[in-house]
């Protein structure tokens, strides 16, 4: 057997310092956009995928892996451009796939100097490392875009829903959060230092999709995030509405907050993932390594599981689960 290695024809990239999209011819462009150099003198690229249609509209952004182990978004980005034909597109539609590049390399949601990239942005012209990959990042690509989704995944040693963040004050942003089919939208105008609320100070739609779990690929999720996306896409009127339609399920938060541990020991999180619980029903018990029962949480309020522990090793200020708050009504914000 001498054939079991099958080598496929593609296209060799093209290496970019800056991202010209009024010269980009439409059609599907694979470009690597230059950040920074490392300590070899080689240049840090992020993988781009341009899809420049044959009509005017829109610049809509994705990005995946600002945490580099939060891979889900990669697949959900290459598998929603497939479906795209630039003949029929109206806009632009670029996928970064690998936002932190250094991170994915070392399978970490960090950057390698120890920083989380969604904590520091706008970051700065002159500074350490993690500081100019994030302005850079925004100068040479964030900055072109109208629209963004920004792609994650729960962290390690928790596990995620289907979710979004999203500011639902914003009559467009809230459109794109009840469109994409997730199974929870979580209102919050985004945190200092987030890509999304970097986007959104300058004028761009934002918001934030979590699609299940660290380091690994989930079929099912990656299918669902992107039939939920193309629909995005489709209320832009970017593209033709296709014949998939993600059902609109979401329940609604006005806001939401993660319980702690107070002491250490081993935790058992009771609910499953989008899970409704009532004020005061038990959530999680913490274990000593005798099997003696340390502590009994109950949730202080009503609402629903959002995220959840899946590491049973707490220490003292260990997450047990991220509760959201349901929204009066059933609908937070930005109401059509
Ligand atoms: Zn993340």
């Amino acid at each position: 057997m001498t054939d079991w290695i099958v080598p496929h024809q593609r296209e060799t990239p093209r290496p970019i310092d800056a991202l010209v999209l009024s010269d980009l011819a439409p059609g599907v462009h694979r470009l690597a956009l230059t950040l920074i150099d490392d300590g070899a003198a080689t240049p840090v690229r992020i993988p781009l995928i341009v899809v420049q249609g044959a009509h005017d509209g829109p610049t809509v952004g994705l990005t995946a892996a600002v945490h580099g182990n939060e891979l889900n978004g990669i697949p959900t980005i290459h598998r929603l451009f497939k479906r795209l034909d630039p003949a029929e597109v109206r806009g632009t539609v670029v996928g970064a796939t690998i936002v932190n590049v250094p991170g994915y390399l070392r399978y970490d949601r960090l950057f390698p100097d120890d920083r989380d990239l969604n904590r520091i942005f706008p970051g700065k012209p002159n500074g350490n490392e993690s500081d100019v990959y994030a302005f850079r990042l925004v100068e040479r690509l964030i900055a072109h875009f109208e629209v963004l989704l920004d792609l994650h995944t729960a962290s390690f040693g928790r596990v995620n829903s289907y979710y979004v963040r999203a500011d639902m004050n914003d009559a467009k942003t809230a459109m794109m959060a009840r469109t994409l089919g997730a199974e929870i939208i979580v209102h919050n105008e985004g945190a200092d230092g987030t890509l999304r609320a970097c986007a959104a100070d300058r004028g761009i739609a934002a918001l934030t999709v979590e699609i299940g779990d660290p380091q690994v690929i989930d079929r099912g999720k990656v299918k669902e995030s992107r039939v939920g996306l193309r629909d995005v896409l489709e209320e832009l009127d970017v593209v033709d509405p296709d014949g998939e339609r993600a059902p609109r399920k979401a329940v609604e938060c006005d806001r939401s907050k993660w319980l702690y541990t107070d002491t250490g020991g081993i935790l058992d999180v009771l609910p499953k993932l989008a899970d409704r619980v009532e004020a005061g029903a038990p959530i999680a018990h913490l274990l000593d390594p005798w099997g003696q029962k340390v502590r009994t949480y109950r949730a202080p309020e009503a609402g629903v599981v959002v995220g959840r522990a899946t590491n049973p090793v707490a220490p003292t200020g260990a997450r047990i689960l991220h509760l959201g708050h349901l929204a009066e009504g059933g609908s937070v914000g930005h109401v059509p």
